[in-house]
């Protein structure tokens, strides 16, 4: 008998990932698609579908894992992505299960990157950790006995929309001062220009479209004051942030992941130092901060198919 493979989908505003991998973690076949190619999801599938079949593998697959943002869990749709020119209320997971006839499971792209970490990256030895994802915004998955907590509405656990500076930033969701818009590579950028009028330090940072997040964190590398100072400021918000997030669920780890928190290792030890001086004295020297240990594999891919080892097989 063939070794069984898991069907991972990552869908994404530009790309849609899509990948064959074993129960541990091998990835046995990868490609990407253009998301923006495909005006309808059913056209998108098919492609998915055609591309699995040539590689000879299709009948080995025991399930599909779908990673796609405001996935539902419980439903397996998508639900009014701002980021995808699908609009509305898309049941994805029924229509890949009924093109491939396998059992497929949805979620959000932050919960499985949390489910991934917990089959073959850095947190199997937990049981209660959160996941964060810093990319263009901030994502979270909660696990707790090591189950994913889903809610009442599938939507639990979305710390990027929680406000940490009263009336900040302004956050695409129409609120004001929610996480993401500082802890996120679009909101260190957003710290160039709204700190730079009180920078009395000369920078090599340009105040324009084109510098981007890692510039910020390679110029405070390079002894960059003004960088280093917007290095800290975000630690500092992610950091109480963490802090406060504990109450919650009093997890073992934080596990983070995305190009801020891999630009070396400096940026997790400084968000666990601020995270350690306003952490509530219950849990003092109780919680570490973890940086994804799948950052150099596929972890979209792994994110997605772990759905199938955690859930379905
Ligand atoms: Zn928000």
């Amino acid at each position: 008998m063939k070794t069984q493979l898991a069907l991972g989908v990552d869908i994404g505003g530009t790309n849609t990932v899509f990948g064959l991998c074993d129960r541990d973690g091998n990835i046995k076949f990868e490609t990407s698609i253009s998301t923006n190619d495909y005006t309808n999801p059913a056209d998108l599938i098919s492609t998915v579908h055609s591309k699995i079949k040539e590689t000879g593998l299709l009948e080995t697959i025991a399930g599909i894992g779908i990673g796609a943002p405001n996935g539902n869990y419980y439903t397996g749709t998508i639900d009014f992505a701002p980021n995808l020119s699908w609009k509305g209320i898309i049941p994805l997971a029924g229509m890949f299960k009924a093109k491939f006839e396998k059992p497929t499971l949805l979620t959000n792209d932050a919960n499985a990157a949390a489910i991934g970490e917990m089959i073959y990256g850095c947190a199997t030895d937990l049981t209660h950790f959160v996941m964060i994802t810093l990319g263009t915004g901030l994502g979270s998955g909660v696990v707790i006995n090591k189950k994913l907590i889903y809610g009442d509405d599938g939507f639990a656990g979305e710390y990027g929309h929680i406000r940490v500076i009263p009336n900040g930033r302004e956050c695409g969701c129409g609120r004001k001062g929610c996480l993401e818009t500082y802890a996120s590579s679009t909101g260190v950028v957003r710290s160039i220009s709204e700190l730079a009028s009180e920078n009395k330090f000369h920078s090599i940072l340009k105040q324009d479209d084109a510098t981007s997040a890692r510039d910020v964190f390679v110029a405070a590398e390079q002894g960059d004051l003004f960088a280093n100072e917007i290095v800290n400021y975000t630690a500092n918000i992610l950091g109480n942030a963490l802090a406060d997030f504990t109450c919650f669920s009093s997890p073992q780890s934080f596990v983070l992941f995305g190009g801020i928190a891999q630009n070396g290792d400096q940026f997790g030890e400084k968000v666990k130092a601020i995270m350690d001086t306003n952490m509530l004295k219950v849990y003092e020297n109780k919680v570490d901060v973890r940086i994804s240990s799948l950052h150099d594999k596929n972890a979209a891919i792994l994110g997605a198919s772990s759905l199938v080892w955690n859930d379905l097989v």
